[in-house]
């Protein structure tokens, strides 16, 4: 078998042990003579791996009682529309703290819902330089930058910008902006659980599984029990968050093997020593990477400032978008993939989720020593 060296920013590489278990249960799962796929979803067999992969998120994180676990589906971007529907009443307004294109899109569904409710959306900063498709993020806010309204419903922040590299809470200057009483509504599509996070701090936390923590399909939702059950009445019960609370997320039929490999990934997390274990492991990863970047500043050029810097999508330039092509392409034929920075930005991006092992890690910076060396 040739895995590749997947650098895929979503779907993303899963962890190999998840995937030969996900394997070897395929066909008989748990001795039941047919797959969990096949399984009712209000069936004992089920039930109990969906209640295992949501004990799991609520341990690796140490949730407080609090707050409330969900599985939803209709990826991130139905958390754009979902969160505004849930939280912003008629007459209220929510902030939105953009640094970057995912948050540009939450904002632009919050004003489509704010429209249709009677409420509306505020950026309350934004780091964008530039216009159209010169416009640019280097960095998060600088503290003290982020001025948020004291009668806002919430304040909406993308933790990882997945296109641009630019991420909340990796050194000290660049921490999470201080919302006061304001609860923080943040998208953690790609950087949830590279490490623990002090839940308590959030009103209510969303992402998409496919970046790290699992296949597309599902969404995990972290919500302060409160905030959710004072949603405004008249939205549709699938778009209410207490519905889903209120059902152990069965209410409708999950994702089941979504939320299967889910538990998989999770347990083999847990196996391997945990959030403090996979923290230490991914600044290593990042280290090293932005090491190679900036030994050589004058053909690498990562245009994230280091305050900033993702420790899961590594973004960087070369001198011309030729050699761009070529890094690329000589990468794939070492078997590495998915190193092609999003369409709309261009330049190399390496994603490093928790699936990335330091030795890929390793590879890849040998192979970029190397092409500086003989370009
Ligand atoms: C990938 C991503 C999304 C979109 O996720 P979907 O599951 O495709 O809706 C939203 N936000 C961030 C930060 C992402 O990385």
């Amino acid at each position: 078998m040739n895995r590749a060296i997947n650098f895929n920013a979503g779907p993303a590489a899963l962890p190999l042990p998840a995937l030969e278990r996900a394997a070897h249960e395929l066909v008989d799962f748990a001795g039941t003579g047919m797959s969990v796929m096949e399984h009712s979803h209000r069936g004992k067999d089920y039930e109990k791996v969906h209640n295992e992969a949501l004990a799991l998120v609520r341990e690796l994180l140490a949730i407080p009682d609090s707050h409330t676990v969900l599985f939803l589906q209709g990826g991130a971007s139905q958390q754009f529309a979902m969160v505004p529907m849930n939280l912003l009443a008629r007459g209220r307004s929510a902030d939105y703290v953009l640094t970057g294109a995912w948050g540009e899109k939450a904002f632009a569904e919050a004003q489509t819902v704010a429209a249709l409710v009677g409420g509306s959306v505020r950026v309350a900063a934004s780091t964008g330089e530039g216009d159209g498709k010169e416009k640019a993020y280097r960095r998060v806010p600088r503290a003290g930058e982020v001025k948020v309204d004291p009668y806002a419903a919430y304040v909406h922040l993308t933790s990882n910008e997945t296109i641009h590299g630019v991420e909340f809470g990796v050194t000290p200057e660049g921490a999470f902006p201080d919302a006061g009483k304001i609860p923080i509504v943040c998208d953690m599509s790609s950087d949830f659980l590279w490490r623990k996070f002090d839940v308590a701090r959030f009103g209510l936390a969303y992402a998409g599984a496919q970046k790290n923590v699992g296949p597309s399909g599902i969404v995990v939702v972290i919500a302060r029990k409160d905030l959710i059950a004072a949603a405004p009445a008249g939205i549709p019960k699938i778009f209410q968050y207490k519905t889903h609370a209120d059902n152990n997320s069965l209410y409708n039929t999950p994702p089941t093997f979504s939320v299967y490999m889910v538990r998989n990934v999770l347990d083999w997390l847990k196996s391997q020593g945990g959030l403090a274990w996979m923290e230490a492991e991914n600044r290593k990863k990042a280290e090293r990477l932005y090491g190679a970047i900036d030994a050589h500043a004058d053909f690498f050029r990562c245009p994230v400032e280091k305050a900033s810097r993702s420790v899961m999508n590594v973004v960087f330039r070369l001198p011309s978008e030729a050699l761009e092509e070529r890094f690329v392409a000589e990468a794939k034929k070492q078997n590495m993939i998915g190193l092609k920075g999003h369409r709309s930005v261009g330049g190399i991006r390496v994603s490093t989720y928790n699936a990335v092992s330091l030795a890929w890690i390793d590879t890849l910076v040998a192979f970029m020593n190397e092409f500086v060396r003989t370009a």
